[in-house]
Parts: C-alpha cells; structure tokens; sequence
C-alpha cells in the first residue's frame, strides 16, 4: 500500500529557534505506513506514475502533532465539575459522570484528531476496581484508539497513597466530621488497585499491546505524593527492564513543591532521583515550580518535560519557565491534560497557547518561536513517548503521520508574501482548515469525515447514555464532593505560608 502526499509547502521538521525544513510544491511518499521518499512532487509523481496522490496542492503538508498529557474524554466540566485550584479540584472532580470509556475516548480523539493530532499520550487513572476491572477499561480505552486509527501510548497512573490530599487516606479521614466518613471510606475504597497489581497491569497490557503498530505501553508513577517509596522503586525497576518511557506529574503547583519539601527534605526531583529515574526515558508532566538547580538537573541528565500551559491556566497552578526548559535545551512536549482553553482539544489552539503565554517583557531573543512551538508539539511531543525518534518529522524511514492544512484558510483573503510559511500556519490554521489527517500511511480524516468511526452515532450514544438519571454511586460522590470540599481547603489552609500567598509568575530567573 503506497500513496504520495502532496504539499504546496511541505515542512518537513524544525532546525532551530528559526528555521525549519520546506519545501515548495513538495509530496512525501510512503510505503505501508512508512515514509520511503520525499522530494518535488513532480520527480516523485513521474517516478511512482501509478501511486494514489492525496493532496489537492492547495495545502500545507506537516508531521501530525503529539498531544503528549492527555486523560479523560468528556471535559470535567461538561460531566459538572468546574475548574478550582488543583488541590480542590480533586473534591470537584468526584462529580464526574460514569462514562462509557470506549465511546469517552472517541469523543477527544474526534477533537484530537481533527485538529491534527496523529499520536497521544494517554494516562489513564482513577479506575475503581481491581486488576480485572481496571484491565478491562484500560482495553476499552486501547480499543477505541485502535478503531479510530490514531496512534496511542497507553499508561495506568499509578497512586498507592494520599488519594484526596497530601496526607494518608486513614489521616484525612480521621479530620473529617463523623457523617462524612462513611462516604468518604467508600470513596478510598473504590481505588484498590495497589503498586503490586498496576505493575501486573502494565506486564499485561505490554504482552499484549506492544508489537502492535499504532499502541505502545509505559508506565505512570501518578505523581510524588501518590507513590509510596516502594511504588516507586518498583517503577524504576520495570522501566529498567522492559526499557519502558514514565510519564510523571511533578511540582504542578507550589503545594506540591511543599510537600516534596515536607517528605525529603528538599525538591520533588531531588527525592525522585533517589530512584534513578531521571534520564531521556523519564518526562515530568507540568514542572511548573521545578527550581533554577532542577532545572539544570534536568538538563544534564536529559529528562523530558511535557508543558500543560492551559491547564495551568485553568486550575491555578502557574506559568512553567518554558523559557528557561528551552534555554537549556530540554525536549520538551506539549500537553493539552485534561482539556485546553476552549474546553476541548485542540493542538492548533494549544500551540498559539504556548507561543503567547511566555512573552516575557524586553528586546531579547528568548521567547517562543514558531519553530520551537512547532518542534514542541511534534518530535518534542513523540520523544516523550515510547516511538522515540521513529514519529515527529517528515523524514525517510518514519512513520507517516500527517496532516494536510488547507493554505487558503491561512491566507485568504490575503496573506504578504514576506510572512513565514510556519509563522502563518502556527498563528492562524484552525480546525476548519484541517483537509486530512494521516496515521500510518492511512487516512482516518478527511473533509471533515473520520474514516473508521461514525462520528455523528458514537455522539449519538453518548448523549443517550448521559441522558439517564444519576445512579446511586454518581448522587453519593455528588453529596460527598460539597461535604468534603470545606475539610480539604482548612487541610492546605497555612500549608505554605500562614497568609496562603503563593507567588504567581515565575516565568523568569533573572527578576
Ligand atoms: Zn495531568
């Protein structure tokens, strides 16, 4: 199965802060899902004259992008619960609805995948149950990625501790009032899966996942304050042995910073060190309160950081030093979490995001380009998965994963010549310019169509199933959230300074 894909302006990877690979009136060729030659697309036409063409010539060709942190299908606030600081969020969040988790995952990867998204880091967490259970819904996650097409790196947040705060689950219950523990016992009670069997699950879903093309599987130590020491020695040592990517949360806000500095004594990548699990297999998701020492760690022991930028917005948490990440010479990823701005899921939106939001004041040359935003959210996003330098450019013997953006959407009605090709598309494609979304060499989007799924029936299904009344188990978390809410704000109340400031912007190291 061969096909060119045709580009008035084909643009192949980033070279460095400005410059990028392009080239005009350019297609790729690729052979069973693999790119097998690039070039003018007349050379490649007259040597293949009997291969498909997709590609009006109209549009620009580009590596599909990676949404390297992503979680839940329906957005928190559509099932109810609205955005709060992180650390109540996690009271709020308990309203969310039971979803069906085959058509969940759809409903993002229509969003994903119509903004170009061709591959996607998936951390899943929070499913109640044991090893059955939450082995059955990590398969129906996988399942519908693999029927939509997109490609998946699957993981299973690991939390064996702290489930609602940053204490012991037996400590903050014995805080709450009597008529609230029931709920809450309950609600510990739901998350049984501990350290021993999420490894298992991970031992599983490799066995039977990871020779596939499109699903590769790694692991997920949730974050500092849910992983035991033993949790995370176990972790270190079967990424260790099965050459597994981690994914971790890490110092997303400044109560996280406290407590690493509550639990060791010094910072949240300090105490993670102690594991061995720094180095190129490890990415941090957030790294917003990391240190200016942190940082330099993480450079040298070429540790990963996946930027959230929305969602740092969207639950307080703060601006990231990306600048800082990128002066050092950090890979980082881009991260949409559990949504971006406009409550959906969409890389276009998301790297215009990251391109604003680190705007520091002054004349110099340190602030986001398009090249790097672009790098970011392409081989930056793929090498924090475990498809590594296989995925991310337009590049002989890579996967082809592509997306074609209409150029007249970009630049009708008119557009100055001068203006970069990357420049325009970065600053203005939007999802209605999005022609064809590629993975593997197959087109699963086209003309506003997904190939494999029926969008309009799984949106379909999934308002009738929200539809029913709220079961017993949905009205109990309801009641419990506005219960406890009270209990986990007096819990962070002086938890960092006595008056609760915490310093907002630390974009910089030099103010
Ligand atoms: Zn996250």
């Amino acid at each position: 199965m061969q096909s060119i894909i045709r580009g008035k302006y084909v643009i192949t990877r980033a070279l460095d802060r400005h410059g990028w690979e392009q080239i005009e009136d350019g297609a790729v060729l690729q052979k069973d899902g693999v790119i097998a030659a690039i070039g003018r697309f007349e050379d490649l036409a007259r040597q293949n004259p009997e291969t498909s063409v997709i590609g009006t010539g109209n549009e620009v060709l580009l590596p599909g992008f990676v949404n390297g942190h992503h979680h839940v299908g329906l957005t928190p606030l559509q099932l109810g619960s609205p955005d709060m600081p992180l650390e109540l969020w996690f009271a709020t969040r308990m309203v969310t609805r039971d979803v069906d988790l085959y058509l969940d995952t759809l409903y993002s990867a229509f969003e994903m995948i119509a903004s170009g998204i061709t591959t996607v880091q998936h951390i899943h967490g929070w499913m109640p149950g044991r090893l059955p259970e939450v082995e059955a819904s990590a398969d129906q996650v996988i399942a519908a990625y693999e029927a939509i097409g997109m490609r998946v790196s699957y993981c299973f947040a690991l939390r064996d501790q702290n489930h609602l705060v940053y204490e012991s689950n037996e400590d903050f219950l014995a805080r709450v009032p009597d008529d609230v523990k029931p709920l809450l016992a309950k609600y510990f009670d739901r998350f049984q899966l501990g350290a021993e069997e999420a490894i298992e699950l991970f031992g599983h879903l490799h066995g039977k996942h990871q020779a596939k093309e499109r699903v590769k599987i790694q692991l997920a130590p949730a974050n500092l304050h849910w992983c035991s020491d033993r949790a995370l020695e176990m972790l270190a040592e079967t990424s260790e042995r099965y050459d597994a990517p981690l994914h971790m949360h890490l110092v997303e806000t400044a109560y996280q910073k406290e407590y690493a500095r509550r639990r060791g004594g010094g910072t949240a990548l300090d105490y993670i060190a102690r594991f061995g699990l720094l180095g190129p297999k490890l990415t941090l998701g957030h790294g917003v309160w990391l240190s200016e020492g942190d940082i330099e760690r993480i450079a040298e022991t070429g540790t990963c950081i996946c930027h959230n930028c929305s969602s740092n917005f969207r639950l307080r948490s703060g601006v990231a030093p990306l600048n800082r990440f990128e002066a050092k010479g950090i890979n980082v990823a881009i991260g949409i979490d559990e949504a971006g701005i406009n409550d959906d899921r969409d890389m276009l939106q998301e790297m215009r995001m990251v391109l604003r939001a680190h705007r520091e004041p002054g004349m110099d040359d340190s602030v986001p380009t398009p090249a790097q935003v672009f790098r970011m959210a392409t081989e930056g996003g793929a090498m924090t998965t475990p498809y590594g330098s296989t995925l991310g450019r337009l590049e002989v013997g890579r996967g082809a994963d592509m997306v074609l953006i209409d150029w007249r959407q970009v630049s009708y009605p008119y557009l100055d010549r001068e203006v970069p090709v990357l420049d325009a598309v970065i600053q203005r494609a939007k999802t209605e310019g999005v022609n064809t979304v590629m993975v593997a060499g197959e087109v699963v989007y086209q003309g506003g169509r997904f190939t494999k799924v029926d969008r309009d029936a799984a949106l379909g299904q999934i308002s009738d199933l929200l539809s029913r009344e709220l079961s017993e188990s949905e009205k109990d978390r309801r009641r419990l959230s506005k219960a406890v809410l009270p209990h986990m704000r007096a819990f962070y109340e002086g938890y960092i300074d006595p008056e609760g400031h915490v310093p907002f912007y630390r974009q910089s190291a030099r103010f």
